[in-house]
């Protein structure tokens, strides 16, 4: 676990919704400083969005869990394949085998 930095994690946040939400009105991408966060609860962020283009603010609703998942690299398909079918396969001890690798 990674100490807590909520001001990172908006900063993030914001720049993952501008890359992906534009003005729902005109289309327009916005811009860092037009986003704003008002309410955090849990995962989910609610943040207004002032278009400096065509001046209409619209409400936006974030889950963290969407957005992490848009930032992280997938994992490897055929190493999670494999993974599986050795966890399927395997009938010992798992702990110790996770001692045994770390
Ligand atoms: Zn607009």
């Amino acid at each position: 676990m990674e100490p807590a930095d909520p001001d990172f994690d908006q900063e993030m946040l914001i720049q993952q919704l501008i890359d992906a939400v534009p003005c729902s009105q005109c289309g327009q991408s916005y811009e860092a400083h037009e986003v704003h966060v008002i309410a955090q609860d849990d995962d989910t962020w609610t943040l207004v969005a002032a278009c400096s283009s065509c001046g209409v603010e619209c409400l936006i609703r974030a889950s963290m869990d969407e957005m992490n998942a848009g930032v992280q690299e997938p994992p490897d398909r055929d190493e999670v394949a494999a993974w599986g079918q050795f966890l399927a396969g395997f009938e010992g001890d798992l702990r110790g085998l996770i001692d045994d690798l770390i």
